[in-house]
Formats: structure tokens, C-alpha cells, sequence
């Protein structure tokens, strides 16, 4: 969260910036909430590009809640062709009639929630556009400018996280101006704060903004169900003479397990040729699924940061798990290497 002054801040440069800088919409000419429905309704699977002019032609067709009530089904998805995902025109027509035998808009978040086919983020983002309501929508692009505005690791793919970061839009949302603040935030989020490339030298909030701070944009928004996808696979070396292995130690101030000694990979030992492959194995460090080769090599010239190690001291000095996984590997495949000893031999 903000301090009090920082959310101020926040608010009067987000609002600031979209009274210049926001995009010339058709729907934000008007205040009228059977237009604004639409136009949300729309926004809900489509790009503002390309529901543009479904929404001029639909309108021109269907310009009241009451034309849209009385019209057929059949006329209905006909002016929906193209768009897709038809339960949303089906759930519009069925809410059009409720709100027709009603004889007027409901005005109340409330209300306005219990039409089919309007969940809570279109239910705040109608009752703050039309009727000046203070009810914070928080959509896709809403999670990833607050999680990276407070630099805060809550999960956005869980429902625990999603009503975390609700309540922290409702304390950041501008009393005084809900609607514009609603589509201020989405602005940015579409326009600036993007996924993967935030644009953050042309971000009104970027004094604000912890993750930029930090340098941390592309650690937040934090998606476990996102995270749990991420596979990832390496090579490591396993260079031997002697009874020694060539590995590295972690520099005491290192972030990571300072001390640990490791297995070379490409990184540390760039010369080194791969000769054949010794094992595989997996290892999991939080949503990250490694996939690690062993590679026996021929010593290179430079040896970079590694040292030669005994190998008997394996077990006694802070060696990582995945040095330890890889050793259990080759010595499984050198005890299978090994041939076997005749019982003659052996008397
Ligand atoms: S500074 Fe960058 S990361 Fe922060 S809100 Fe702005 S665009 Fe997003």
C-alpha cells in the first residue's frame, strides 16, 4: 500500500495524464448507461479496435434499452455476427427485458450487478462511468498496474489475490472522480503499464511506482498459475581427473545459498566441449521446473571461476542439490559402466 501522500500522488497524476493523454472512444462521449453497458459488455472478450464499429452499428440498430428488449433473439446475434462468445448478446437481450418490464435503468451497484451476465468488474465500471459511483473495477490490465505500484507479490491468479488487490484499489480509487479513475487505470494498463515492455519512461505514476523503483517491473504482477509453467532446461559439466571434480563455490555475498559450490555450466566454463551425456534429472525450485543435463567434457584451457575439488569431499563440504543429484547420476552410470568381475578372477 501507499502512504496517504503517495496515494494522493498517485491520484492526480493518473487522472492529469488521462484528461490529455486518453484515446478518442466512442463511448466515452456519452453518459448514457444502456451505451456504456454495451460498449463494456463488448470490451469484456474483444479488442477496442475491432468492437469499435460493432458497437456504432449495433447502437444504430438497437438505440434504446427498450429497442434492444423488443427485438428477436435472432436479430440480436445477427448484429453480433463477428464478435463471438454469443452468451454475452444472449445474456444482454434477457437482461434488456428485465430492465424493460423495469422501465428504467438500475442505477445501483447492486442492481446493476444482479443483470445477467454482468460480474463485478463490469458492475463497478458501469455504476462509476454512468452514475459516478465509487465502486473501484479492477480488470486484467487494473491487477497488473497495482501489483507493480506496490511492488506487491499477492498471487493475481488466485481468488484470495484478486479480492487482495480489489480492496487495495478501492482504498487507491479517487472519490471525487470514480468513473475517470476507473478508465485512467485501465488506460495505463493498456497503453503503458503493458505486459512484458511497460513503457514506464512515458508513465505519469513512475515516481510512485515501487517495482520501477526497484528495477523489478518484469517480477510483478506474480501469477502462480503462470509461474508453474515455467520450464527451463540447462546442461551442466561434469569434468573429472584423478579423483577431483571442476566445480565453482558461490561468493559469500551471493544471494543464492552464499558458499554452495556448483557444477560448471556454460556460463562459467564457455570453451567447454560436451563429449557425451551422463544422466538427466529434474529439480524444482519454487515454480520453476529445471530440467538438467550432465554432460561429461574435455578440460578447457581457462577454468574460469572453478577450482579442482576432491571428490570424496562431496559429502562433508556445502555442496548444492543439484551438484549432489548430478554426482548420485554419474556415479549410477559409471557403476553400470563398470564391467563385471568373473568369480575366477576374483579367487
Ligand atoms: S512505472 Fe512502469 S511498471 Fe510502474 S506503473 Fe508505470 S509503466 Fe507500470
Amino acid at each position: 500500500m501507499l502512504s496517504k501522500e503517495d496515494a494522493q500522488e498517485f491520484r492526480r497524476r493518473l487522472l492529469d495524464w488521462f484528461d490529455g493523454a486518453q484515446r478518442d472512444l466512442p463511448w466515452r462521449h456519452t453518459r448514457d448507461p444502456y451505451s456504456i453497458w454495451i460498449s463494456e459488455i463488448m470490451l469484456q472478450q474483444t479488442r477496442v479496435t475491432a468492437a469499435i464499429p460493432y458497437y456504432s452499428r449495433f447502437l444504430a440498430r438497437f438505440p434504446t434499452v427498450r429497442a434492444l428488449a423488443e427485438a428477436s433473439q435472432t436479430d440480436v446475434l445477427a448484429h453480433w455476427a463477428g464478435l463471438g462468445y454469443y452468451y454475452r448478446a444472449r445474456n444482454m437481450h434477457a437482461a434488456a427485458k428485465q430492465i424493460g418490464s423495469a422501465c428504467a435503468f438500475p442505477n445501483t451497484y447492486d442492481e446493476i450487478r444482479a443483470l445477467p451476465g454482468i460480474g463485478e468488474y463490469t458492475a463497478a465500471a458501469l455504476a462509476s462511468i454512468a452514475f459516478d459511483l465509487p465502486h473501484a473495477a479492477v480488470d486484467g490490465n487494473v491487477l497488473r498496474v497495482l501489483s507493480r505500484v506496490f511492488a506487491d507479490p499477492c498471487d493475481t491468479s488466485s481468488a484470495a489475490g484478486r479480492k487482495h488487490f480489489a480492496r487495495a484499489a478501492d482504498v487507491l480509487l479517487d472519490r471525487s472522480r470514480p468513473g475517470s479513475f476507473n478508465q485512467a487505470m485501465m488506460e495505463l494498463g493498456a497503453t503503458v503499464c503493458l505486459p512484458s515492455n511497460p513503457q514506464c519512461l512515458l508513465c505519469p505514476v513512475s515516481a510512485i511506482c515501487r517495482a520501477r523503483t526497484r528495477g523489478a517491473q518484469a517480477s510483478f504482477p506474480f501469477s502462480s498459475k503462470r509461474m508453474k509453467n515455467l520450464r527451463e532446461s540447462l546442461d551442466v559439466f561434469w569434468i573429472e581427473r584423478s579423483g577431483e571434480l571442476l566445480a565453482w563455490q558461490r561468493p559469500e555475498d551471493s544471494r543464492l545459498m552464499p558458499g554452495f559450490w556448483e557444477l560448471p555450466g556454460n556460463e562459467q566454463l564457455p570453451e567447454a566441449f560436451a563429449v557425451r551425456e551422463l544422466g538427466r534429472f529434474r529439480h524444482g525450485i519454487t515454480f520453476h521446473d529445471y530440467r538438467f543435463r550432465v554432460l561429461e567434457a574435455i578440460l578447457p584451457n581457462e577454468l574460469g571461476p572453478c577450482r579442482w575439488i576432491p571428490i570424496t569431499s562431496l559429502g562433508t563440504l556445502p555442496a548444492s542439490t543439484i551438484l549432489r543429484k548430478a554426482h548420485r547420476i554419474v556415479s549410477r552410470h559409471r557403476s553400470k559402466e563398470k564391467p563385471a568381475v568373473s568369480h575366477a578372477a576374483s579367487e
